[in-house]
């Protein structure tokens, strides 16, 4: 199991002090800030950026180039998007860094709940996304992704880790679909317990953020 620090909100220091007790993967949920942070941080060569924010097609040139692995994917447009930039950058030639002249690592985001205001996709659409992942030379399927809904009943999330780990079983297992992106702070055991492979945390490793602040970052804040 892999650990992914969530850095959001938080600044370069922050995620430099992780790095330096051993800490090499790190998720952000916007974009901007995620290459932003990226070039602040570009002389940590081994650091793995992850992309785990819901993602616009507009922004798969900067994913397919900062992203390590992308947890986002949610349909076949957002896939192609990611693969055509991928490709771009590799064929661009010059002199690359080993990491991009590779395929781009994706999961996809399954919206268990089926939740109407929630990004991912819903579970009958997931056979189609996969394929549309598995079409594209420039990306690699790695597994899947979900986040449960909101909630303090953690029975909840349980039952929608095991949903997940049962979807992947339905859509090929873990030979097809190795990774298990789910549990963040507040319902880490029971993700583990249900067969994450990555799990994300924030608020547990990074402390609290302040609560919807508007960065320059953030689009909500124009
Ligand atoms: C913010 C966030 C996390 C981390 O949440 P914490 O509760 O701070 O651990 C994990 N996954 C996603 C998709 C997030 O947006």
């Amino acid at each position: 199991m892999r650990l992914i620090a969530v850095s959001k909100t938080k600044p370069a220091a922050a995620i430099r002090e992780a790095y330096a007790a051993g800490q090499r993967d790190f998720g952000e949920n916007y974009l901007q800030e995620l290459v932003r942070k990226a070039e602040e941080l570009g002389e940590l060569a081994d650091i793995r950026w992850h992309m785990i924010g819901h993602l616009q097609t507009n922004k798969a040139k900067l994913a397919a180039r900062h992203a390590s692995l992308v947890h986002s994917v949610d349909s076949p447009r957002v896939a192609e998007a990611l693969a055509r930039r991928r490709g771009e950058w590799v064929s661009a030639g010059m002199d690359l860094p080993a990491h991009l002249a590779t395929p781009l690592r994706v999961l996809v985001e399954v919206n268990i709940a089926g939740e109407a205001q929630k990004a991912g996709c819903v579970p009958a659409a997931l056979g189609e996304v996969l394929a549309s992942i598995e079409r594209e030379p420039w990306l690699a399927l790695g597994g899947l992704m979900t986040v449960p809904p909101f909630t303090d009943e953690p029975d909840v999330a349980r039952r929608c880790f095991e949903r997940l780990r049962a979807l992947r079983d339905a859509h090929g297992g873990p030979e097809r679909l190795p990774e298990l992106s789910m549990g963040m702070s507040d319902d880490l055991e029971a993700a583990i317990a249900a067969g994450a492979t990555l799990v994300r945390v924030g608020t547990a490793i990074f402390g609290a953020r302040s609560a919807r602040t508007p960065t320059p970052l953030d689009p909500a804040s124009g």
